[in-house]
């Protein structure tokens, strides 16, 4: 027979968020962002969430990132509470279990692509073989640009790295911010295309914030973040 401990262990989802709470104090103004909001994501689960800018994508994205704290509630990743973790133990969380996409690719511009590869690799301490970077390279049509700096390539080709970058860490759950927010439409297509397409293979958690509609057709399931909750949409 299957105890309760072991039961609870395989059904608990890999991110659950309950009551977050934010508030920011700007100029003496009290702005209300996020006011009990709840969030479940499954292992394996490529979640859209939308929202006009200014709804607090990027606040929520950033507390379930570790990067900022919510002034009240929980998120529980992998059976840990992010909101009471100590900030060393959220920044290891960071480098093994978080992977971020942002709008700017953050690329180092002294590095060349295999060095920023190389950089995030040694960060999150996984040893990988030559092979594996250049095989991803390969996936996402960047061969021969291995030796190249950011700023030899274009906007889609460095959202690209930046990709790669987050697969080779394997991180147990994917935020991405408005990846595509500084691409052409065209581009942004084949880069979010190739993306999904990558974590799907993976069997990767991703949770995509964007206000491009079009990006909703790749997902299991999108969200809309209105009045600081979500709703299923
Ligand atoms: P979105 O990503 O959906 O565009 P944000 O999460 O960036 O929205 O912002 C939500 C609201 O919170 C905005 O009105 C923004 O001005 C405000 N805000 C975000 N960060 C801060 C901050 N550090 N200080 C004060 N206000 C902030
Ligand atoms: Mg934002």
């Amino acid at each position: 027979m299957m105890n309760a401990t072991t039961a609870s262990t395989q059904q608990r989802p890999l991110l659950q968020a309950h009551g977050l709470v934010k508030t920011y104090l700007a100029h003496g103004v009290q702005q209300s962002v996020l006011s009990g909001l709840d969030l479940t994501l499954e292992a394996g689960e490529i979640v859209v969430l939308q929202g006009p800018s200014g709804e607090g994508k990027s606040t929520l994205l950033n507390l379930l990132a570790g990067l900022d704290r919510p002034d009240a509630g929980e998120i529980w990743l992998k059976g840990e509470d992010l909101a009471q973790a100590a900030e060393a133990r959220l920044c290891q969380l960071r480098r093994q279990s978080i992977g971020l996409v942002f709008q700017f690719f953050n690329l180092v511009p002294t590095l060349t692509v295999t060095e920023n590869l190389q950089l995030t690799l040694s960060l999150c301490q996984r040893v990988t073989h030559q092979a594996e970077i250049a095989t991803l390279l390969a996936q996402v049509g960047l061969t021969g640009k291995a030796a190249m700096f950011p700023q030899q390539l274009s906007g889609g080709e460095q959202q690209r790295v930046a990709i790669v970058r987050t697969l080779l860490q394997q991180p147990a759950l994917i935020l991405a911010d408005e990846p595509t927010g500084n691409l052409d439409r065209n581009n942004a297509e084949r880069v979010m295309a190739l993306f999904v397409e990558q974590v799907r293979q993976r069997q990767g958690t991703l949770l995509l914030a964007t206000h491009d509609v079009s990006l909703t057709a790749l997902a299991d399931r999108c969200l809309r973040l209105e009045n600081g909750r979500l709703r299923d949409d």
